[in-house]
């Protein structure tokens, strides 16, 4: 049966757009409080009640709306935002669409009060199912109020989609938080039943610590870094700082909250060297770019972007995290560090930098900055053992960052003391660390091996996947893999690196071919040689248990001091953590 072809009614056509863009009170949220921050609001109010199902409320003091555009305000493709399509490309605003107000005043009861500043009186202005209810003056502050009621009232089998109050509640509150660090100039208040959440303008150490953990606040670094006219700033946390789950990511794109896959891989492949065993990082990040190189217009909720310059963005991500992230090492103090409150890293506690050590112990192991050949296995030096620990000075120049050792504790723990106090040392993980840095130095110095297949392999790939691999045979052949074309969707493989012969050479030609096609560059061959360094460092290094004399606990301090990434163990566990005297005090209940 076929019927004749007619045009929707234009509720039916917002309703069905709303599907897009309503998919849940949280999304109702995300729309008004964008519209808020569009209208230059400094402060926003938002108030929910039954996970916002039955009613979502939101208040702020922006430019507010004329009588006269209340209606337009209302319609789909209705926007004072943008005038043309071009203007896609130069929007500052996080709207521009003109359909969430349609959108939502199709699904729910919506009534919309505002006041410009010209305007002497407020007006307010109904709808319901695409009906105007009412349309006349009210008092009202300048600014605007959307109260949105009975979501779904009007499309029961939408409603049936919804999830427990609970769920819509934290899926609120997901989107406040966002929005929180987005906007660090305005003021936010979010109440949901007994649940409230009120920030104050300004103050971003509030902002981090309420939404990340006080903790966050002791173990983060600062990132600002500018590349053309690319900026990336923000804070990322100590690997040792991670977390199970990926919730406590936060990257903005100009001030929006966006969710990328160019930005999450430069991200994950930044921390990759640091963080193994399913942990993910914590971090807020903003990228801001000239409005041309991005387009925003990708989805109709905004939370995709699409990069003119995709690999120059993913280069500048991953270049700069992985610098600052390599930088954390003990005896440092950043000027990035944030000074810490209570027990904590040394490196948060800004311990002053290293002074050469005045060389108690006669020989340490040496790591060999330049390139000299290094062992690949570390082996315990022989020396003559003082008969005591060394004397320690309270003057930090005279002392180094990790100071002497004192003794071990049943096997596991190092005690050392430097000129602030304490130092506890896990060996077994400080061990493990400094075995990998080395195995990686030693790597580099030796360059890159390869095995030349007695058989070569034969992969059966895409067409596309095919065109990838002749493009890039150069930059694969750079990582160790000689890849040529032997068909249309054939390749064959003839030579990988050496230490990756073991492994399924199938599996990771895919997986690299498959991070070319979509990244431009891929860093798994160095990603499976690393992991496969860290299982052997783990395996070469100091058991816990072992009794070590003071000379070799000395020298595992010295390796420390120069060993990148000393403060973090392969798994993202910290190594070390200081105990300076107040704290010690403290501990206590000294006064002094
Ligand atoms: P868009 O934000 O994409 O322009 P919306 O449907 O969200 O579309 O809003 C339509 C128009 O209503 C906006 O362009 C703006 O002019 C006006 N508007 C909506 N909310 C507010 C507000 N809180 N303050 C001032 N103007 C608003
Ligand atoms: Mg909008």
């Amino acid at each position: 049966m076929s019927q004749s072809i007619h045009i929707l009614p234009p509720v039916v056509a917002n309703q069905i757009a709303a599907g897009e863009v309503v998919e849940r009170p949280a999304s109702i949220v995300k729309e008004l409080v964008e519209n808020a921050l569009d209208a230059g609001a400094r402060h926003i109010s938002v108030e929910t009640d039954q996970g916002g199902v039955r009613r979502i409320l939101v208040r702020d003091d922006g430019a507010g709306i004329d009588e006269a555009d209340l209606p337009r305000a209302f319609a789909r493709h209705a926007t004072s935002k943008i005038q043309a399509v071009e203007d896609l490309f130069v929007v500052a605003s996080l709207g521009f669409r003109g359909e969430a107000l349609a959108s939502i005043a199709s699904v729910a009861r919506v009534e919309i009060s505002s006041r410009t500043e010209r305007m002497r009186m407020g007006h307010t202005m109904a709808m319901a199912g695409g009906e105007v209810l009412f349309d006349r003056p009210v008092a009202h502050p300048r600014g605007t109020t959307v109260d949105v009621q009975e979501l779904f009232f009007n499309t029961p089998a939408r409603r049936k989609f919804l999830k427990s109050e609970r769920s819509e509640i934290l899926a609120i509150d997901t989107v406040m938080r966002r929005l929180i660090l987005a906007e660090p100039e305005v003021g936010f208040e979010l109440f949901q039943g007994a649940s409230r959440l009120q920030v104050p303008a300004g103050d971003m150490n509030a902002r981090l610590s309420r939404i990340l953990g006080s903790d966050f606040l002791a173990s983060h670094v600062t990132v600002d870094e500018r590349r053309g006219p690319l900026r990336l700033h923000g804070w990322v946390a100590l690997p040792t700082h991670s977390r199970a789950q990926a919730d406590h990511q936060f990257f903005f794109v100009n001030r929006r909250v966006v969710r990328d896959k160019v930005v999450g891989h430069a991200v994950r492949q930044a921390y990759r060297d640091v963080l193994f065993g399913g942990r993910h990082p914590v971090f807020v990040l903003y990228l801001d770019l000239p409005p041309e190189q991005v387009d925003v217009n990708v989805h109709p909720t905004k939370h995709e972007v699409r990069f003119r310059e995709a690999r120059d963005v993913h280069d500048f991500i991953f270049g700069t995290l992985n610098r600052v992230l390599r930088d954390v090492r003990p005896g440092e103090s950043p000027a990035a560090w944030v000074p810490s409150s209570g027990v904590s890293m040394a490196v948060a506690d800004g311990l002053p930098a290293a002074s050469p050590p005045s060389a108690p112990v006669q020989s340490r192991i040496s790591l060999t900055g330049g390139g000299a050949r290094v062992p690949t296995a570390w082996s315990p030096p022989r020396v003559e053992e003082p008969a005591a620990p060394v004397p320690v000075s309270r003057d930090p120049a005279a002392t180094p960052p990790m100071g002497y050792a004192i003794a071990q504790l049943h096997g596991v723990y190092l005690l050392a003391q430097n000129a602030e106090g304490l130092v506890l040392v896990d060996i077994h993980a400080a061990h493990e660390r400094v075995v990998y840095e080395r195995m990686k130095r030693q790597r580099l110095h030796d360059g890159l091996q390869t095995q030349r297949l007695l058989v070569p392999v034969q992969v059966a790939v895409s067409e596309q996947e095919a065109d990838v691999a002749e493009a890039h045979a150069g930059t694969l052949a750079d990582m160790g893999l000689v890849i040529t074309r032997s068909g249309p969707q054939r390749l064959t493989v003839r030579e990988v690196p050496l230490s990756l012969t073991g492994g399924d050479v199938l599996a990771l030609v895919r997986d690299v071919l498959a991070e070319l096609l979509a990244f431009g560059q891929s860093t798994l061959v160095e990603e499976r040689q690393l992991e496969l360094l860290a299982t052997m460092a783990c395996h070469g290094s100091v058991r816990a248990n072992r009794p070590m004399t003071l000379a070799e606990l000395n020298a595992l301090l010295r390796d420390m001091e120069v060993t990148e990434n000393a403060g973090q163990c392969n798994h993202g566990r910290p190594t070390y953590r200081t105990f300076n005297m107040d704290e010690l005090d403290r501990l206590f209940l000294r006064g002094r």
